[in-house]
Formats: structure tokens, C-alpha cells, sequence
């Protein structure tokens, strides 16, 4: 990419680095950001090291927040006594545009994967562990249902069982392998409501 100058190849190839954003993608953003006025392109760059210097993990459920406790978490309207378990933030998020579930939730950070090397002790488990020390009723596994998914709700539950706490299972209406971001909102609704106990 020598015909470009080398800062305009520099901030291709950096765009180049996001997820999902090949080549030409990167060219086209370059040359879009390039064209915007220098205040806007302040903004978005403002935007993004703000983010990434303030962002960081919710104390109790380990979303990501820019304070100690997300606004979840802080909600005293929300029943804290049911905790809704999910693999990472996009997923809470998908749950939480339903507007339908009020209870709170525990972000891991992944899932268990034998096959990756992510064990147990590689997710957010033992934070969960602990949060159960409180008042919580019900437990509700809403991890994909991926391999990883099953063997982290199979791994949970025989955790929590013992200690008497009602332990859930999204229905399986989500398709097999499926990322909850991009599963509609009905289909989150009927998999939570057709939970069934572990
Ligand atoms: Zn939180």
C-alpha cells in the first residue's frame, strides 16, 4: 500500500486490526474519517480512549461500566435475589432489550472449553460462587448453546446444586451454536420462560 501516504497507511492498517474489518473495509473507513471534519474525527477518537480508559468491570456482576457498580446493579427496582448467568455483556444486552427479565445478572467472560484450554478458574466462577452467599433465589443459566454453553451450565449447576438455590436452564428454542446477540427478542422470551429447573 506504498501509493498511499504513510500516515493514511498507518490508520488503514490499525483499522485493519477491529474485528470484522478486512481490507477494504479499513480503506473505505480511512478515507471516510480522512474526509470528515477534524472536530468530528476529535470526537470519535475522544470517544474511543475515553471508553477505553474508563470502562471497566461492575464489582458485582462484572459487566462493563465506567462506575463501581453498573446501573443494574444499582437499580434497587431490580430483584436481585434471581441471577441470570450469561457468557459476556453482548449478551446481557440482548436480554436486557427484551425489557422483560427484572432480575440481575453475572457476566463471565466466556465459557469453559476443554478444548481451548478455558477451564474453570479461567471465567468469572468464583465471583459467582460468592454472590450466591447472599439472598439469591434462583440461578438462571443463560450461556449459548454452543459446546462451551452446555458444558459451563452442566459445570454450574452441579456447583450451585448442593447449596438447596433453584438452578434454571434457558429452553433450547436457541438454536444450537447460537450467539444470543443475534437471536431475536421473541425467541430470548420464549427461551426464558420455558426455563427449566437443572
Ligand atoms: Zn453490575
Amino acid at each position: 500500500m506504498d501509493y498511499y501516504s504513510s500516515q493514511i497507511t498507518k490508520l488503514i492498517e490499525e483499522l485493519s486490526k477491529l474485528p470484522g474489518v478486512g481490507a477494504k473495509s479499513a480503506q473505505r473507513l480511512a478515507f471516510h474519517i480522512i474526509s470528515r471534519p477534524v472536530e468530528e474525527v476529535q470526537r470519535l477518537s475522544d470517544a474511543i480512549i475515553d471508553a477505553r480508559k474508563n470502562v471497566r468491570y461492575c464489582k458485582e456482576c462484572f459487566t462493563l461500566t465506567d462506575e463501581e457498580l453498573c446501573p443494574i446493579c444499582r437499580n434497587p427496582a431490580r430483584d436481585h435475589s434471581t441471577i441470570m448467568v450469561v457468557e459476556n455483556t453482548r449478551d446481557l444486552a440482548a436480554y436486557e432489550k427484551t425489557g422483560k427479565f427484572d432480575g440481575v445478572y453475572h457476566v463471565l467472560h466466556g465459557a469453559i472449553s476443554p478444548m481451548l484450554g478455558i477451564g474453570p478458574n479461567d471465567i468469572r466462577l468464583k465471583e459467582l460462587m460468592k454472590r450466591l452467599q447472599g439472598d439469591v433465589k434462583e440461578v438462571i443459566i443463560a450461556t449459548n448453546s454452543s459446546l462451551e454453553g452446555e458444558t459451563t451450565a452442566m459445570y454450574i449447576s452441579k456447583l450451585i446444586k448442593p447449596s438447596g438455590i433453584k438452578v434454571s436452564r434457558i429452553a433450547s428454542g436457541v438454536p444450537v451454536g447460537g450467539d444470543l446477540e443475534y437471536i431475536d427478542e421473541v425467541t430470548l422470551l420464549r427461551a426464558l420462560e420455558g426455563r427449566v429447573e437443572l
